[in-house]
């Protein structure tokens, strides 16, 4: 990880860069006061207004779903029963930092948003959900600093992949493992204790806490993204940046301009190769290329990189990070895992690329959360733009599938794991 910095035009100020006299910065936990002084914890005489106002800049959740945020609210806020909202910090996928980075050195700001969501729902109690030591304390800090007027606790979590699915967050607060369940009911129709349940991702808090203090700047904040960058050889950042920016921006940004393909999502939003660089951050921009922004990790293949061997470390470490709980993924992320594996090691039979190719269309949607998702579009992504590469590997395997297949790498993700600036 090589720093956090904006690419918001004109100097503007984000959730990275905030106003000078906020206390927060890369390596400084916010201070209440000064977060005071900077207009936080504004008081919030009309939640409707908010609401309306979150509506209209379109703002979507950042945790990886990019659901319309107005629209989750309202539901919690229409359901019957007295809501609860949880800030899920829980960032599962390997390739991402934003949240334990926001948790670690903005918590008032993470806080002021969730009291916000709170007074739009008409919740009474809160939870902050996170697995990190070090955002845990953070956190703590600035519920002594300043208490809230909500009841607020904060649960740690074992991490895993899927610890920070909605589902699984409502399950561990409620004392049991952090695995998903099936759906429906959804958190907002029974959630934590079965009350309607506000799950929402700490950067999405963050935006609407900013929507409130500056609300001249509503439609800017809501078109902004925060991205983990990384790729082979270390290289990373935390960015912030408008939606629009063209992804060869973001890498040239961290020293990967010279990047031959894209994993997008972290893990969620499948591989891409020629043509990358004129991808655009965006939800909707990247879904309509056939990807996922997911989370806003992106991780970039040197040229020299086997998307074969990327691929086949991504459905290992999939596979092990299986909650075991659905037939389909179990067998699914297994069967994905062991061809990818057999073609990596040049041993794969001849109808394995179409083998591939049908599970990759049959098994999405078919589990209870989304990592056979993940692992289908992965496959996709690899058989749509690397046909060459794949069939390089019908007869025989090739030096760089190596690490991928033989000394225990596959599985543990070492390669898309990044490091918390
Ligand atoms: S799809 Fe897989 S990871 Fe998700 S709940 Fe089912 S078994 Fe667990």
């Amino acid at each position: 990880m090589t720093g956090v910095f904006s690419l918001l035009p004109g100097g503007r100020h984000g959730l990275l860069t905030p106003p000078p006299g906020s206390g927060a910065g890369s390596s400084s936990n916010e201070d209440s006061s000064r977060y005071l002084a900077v207009g936080g914890y504004a008081p919030v005489p009309a939640p409707a207004r908010l609401l309306e106002r979150i509506g209209t800049v379109g703002l979507r959740g950042r945790g990886g779903a990019g659901f319309p945020a107005a629209v989750k609210l309202r539901a919690v806020r229409d359901a019957p029963g007295t809501p609860v909202v949880v800030a899920n910090g829980e960032e599962g996928e390997p390739g991402s930092v934003k949240d334990r980075w926001l948790l670690r050195h903005r918590p008032h700001l993470v806080l002021d948003g969730l009291r916000l969501a709170a007074a739009m729902t008409g919740a009474e109690r809160g939870w902050v959900y996170l697995s990190d030591a070090s955002a845990e304390q953070a956190v703590q800090r600035a519920l002594t600093e300043r208490p809230p007027d909500l009841r607020v606790d904060v649960v740690r979590t074992p991490h895993s992949y899927v610890a920070g699915e909605e589902t699984a967050v409502v399950r561990r607060i409620d004392g049991g493992p952090a695995l998903p369940t099936a759906k429906p009911p959804r958190p907002f129709e029974r959630g934590v204790g079965g009350a309607p349940t506000l799950v929402a991702n700490v950067e999405t808090l963050a935006r609407i806490a900013v929507l409130h203090s500056r609300p001249e700047a509503a439609a800017a904040v809501a078109g902004t993204h925060l991205v983990t960058l990384s790729g082979t050889g270390g290289q990373g950042a935390l960015v912030e940046a408008p939606a629009g920016t063209r992804l060869e921006i973001l890498a040239d940004s961290c020293g990967h301009g010279n990047a031959g393909a894209v994993l997008l999502g972290g893990l969620f939003g499948g591989l891409h190769g020629a043509g990358w660089r004129d991808l655009v951050l965006g939800q909707d921009r990247l879904a309509a290329a056939g990807g996922a922004l997911g989370c806003g990790a992106l991780y970039f293949l040197r040229p020299a990189d086997c998307p074969v061997s990327v691929a086949t470390e991504a459905a290992a470490y999939l596979t092990a990070q299986s909650a075991r709980q659905c037939g389909v993924c179990v067998s699914g992320t297994g069967a994905l895992a062991g061809a990818l594996s057999a073609l990596a090691q040049g041993g794969a039979a001849p109808d394995t690329p179409d083998k591939l190719l049908r599970w990759s269309r049959q098994l999405p949607g078919r589990g209870a959360c989304g990592l056979l998702d993940a692992a289908a579009r992965i496959v996709a992504g690899l058989l749509t733009h690397f046909p060459d590469r794949v069939d390089d590997h019908r007869d025989s395997g090739c030096p760089g599938c190596h690490d991928a297949t033989t000394g225990g790498a596959a599985g543990d993700g070492r390669r898309f794991l990044v490091a918390v600036p």
